[in-house]
């Protein structure tokens, strides 16, 4: 194929050539000159980018960011804790799942698809139930919508015994603001193949100075995963030091880029679409209030199908997501996270426009928002 696919995902995402020509550095001992100094500085660049307390500290796994997700329940609970899993959308619902399957006790406040969580509800629900820990999302990926991470954080500083506060931030950071010490944010687990512009394979983890005292060290039924020793510097097993490279790389671009442009990027991308999306016949799920800054959820009206529209730009070269669980036959999504500009999304909404009701308007209003800007 002459061109890579247009890709407008909600992950993987676009990977930047300097971070593909990272990753094809030859082996070295990963205990050795070379690969030392890489570990340590993307570990203190992690650090900054979480905005962490001084004495938080930051683990990189080799694993899917369910792995992660698995990882923070085997490392932080034992069996027969009980948990607060705040859930808003299909995301929520697998940490739950998870937590269950690792054998805790798991209360779900499920939020209707497509809303955001109530701080009041998560409180009112805390005075019922004493919890260890509370469950939930950053970024919902798979209805597009943006927790009040930052006012649970702040209310829950408030209380007398607080809970571990664990947020999945998977399609969130670094994307998305999360300064986790000014937050209350505890732990918070990425992934490399979203925000951070690499290929799947890491589990990145945020955790706050005073959350390791939470780390389990004698837990049973749980091994590989033990992050004792990656929050102690050490990398137990050989990493997947290819993409450590590459997570080298893409620290080096995210800096030069800096947090401020980087989430105004995003944010235009994510006003694009939606202006895309009401003026071309594609009505944004999501209320603009909570609406994701890196995935938007774009209702399908009969007599246009998800999964027919998807086929259709896929022949023009453009991969967008369905819709998940309840939204399978009534969405799309499109991911605009990472290495993704202005002029990408424009092109994938150039694709997209040709199997819309209004293809003219939707790229009109598209491009004034862009316009606006530029
Ligand atoms: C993508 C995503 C996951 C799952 O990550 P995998 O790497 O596919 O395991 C979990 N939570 C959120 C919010 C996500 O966006």
């Amino acid at each position: 194929m002459l061109n890579t696919p247009h890709i407008l995902l909600p992950g993987p995402t676009p990977i930047p050539e300097k971070v593909q020509q990272a990753m094809t550095t030859s082996m070295s001992d990963h205990r050795g000159a070379i690969f030392e100094p890489v570990m340590h500085r993307v570990r203190q660049r992690l650090h900054e980018l979480f905005h962490l307390d001084p004495q938080g500290q930051v683990a990189v796994l080799p694993a899917a960011g369910t792995g992660g997700l698995e990882a923070c329940i085997q490392n932080f609970f034992e069996p027969g804790d009980r948990v607060l899993s705040v859930e808003t959308g299909m995301f929520g619902k697998r940490f739950a799942e998870i937590a269950r399957a690792m054998g805790l006790e798991v209360i779900s406040l499920t939020v209707p698809w497509g809303q955001a969580f109530s701080v009041e509800a998560v409180l009112e629900e805390l005075d019922r139930n004493a919890v260890r820990g509370i469950l939930t999302t950053h970024n919902e990926t798979s209805t597009g919508v943006l927790n009040p991470i930052r006012e649970l954080g702040l209310a829950l500083q408030k209380l007398p015994n607080r809970p571990l506060y664990i947020v999945d931030s998977i399609s969130g950071v670094p994307s998305i603001e999360l300064p986790m010490a000014a937050w209350g944010v505890d732990v918070v687990i990425a992934a490399s193949q979203k925000g951070f512009m690499c290929p799947p394979g890491l589990a990145i983890f945020g955790i706050r100075g005073d959350a390791l005292d939470a780390l389990q060290p004698h837990r049973l039924g749980r091994h590989y995963f033990n992050l004792l020793p990656y929050v102690q510097g050490q990398l137990p097993y050989t990493p997947a030091v290819s993409l450590w490279y590459g997570l080298d790389a893409a620290l080096d671009l995210l800096a030069e880029e800096g947090e401020a442009a980087r989430f105004a990027r995003h944010r235009l991308l994510a006003q694009m679409a939606r202006a895309f999306g009401e003026a071309a016949g594609l009505e944004p799920i999501v209320n603009a209030a909570c609406a994701s800054w890196t995935v938007t959820a774009l209702n399908v009206p009969p007599p246009l199908s998800p999964g027919q529209l998807r086929r259709q730009c896929q022949a023009l070269g453009l991969q967008i997501a369905g819709g998940m669980g309840p939204w399978h036959d009534r969405a799309v999504r499109l991911g605009h996270v990472g290495a993704v500009d202005a002029a990408d999304l424009w092109a994938g909404l150039g694709i997209l426009a040709h199997f819309v009701p209004h293809p003219e308007a939707g790229l009109a209003k598209a491009f004034s928002v862009w316009h606006a800007t530029a």
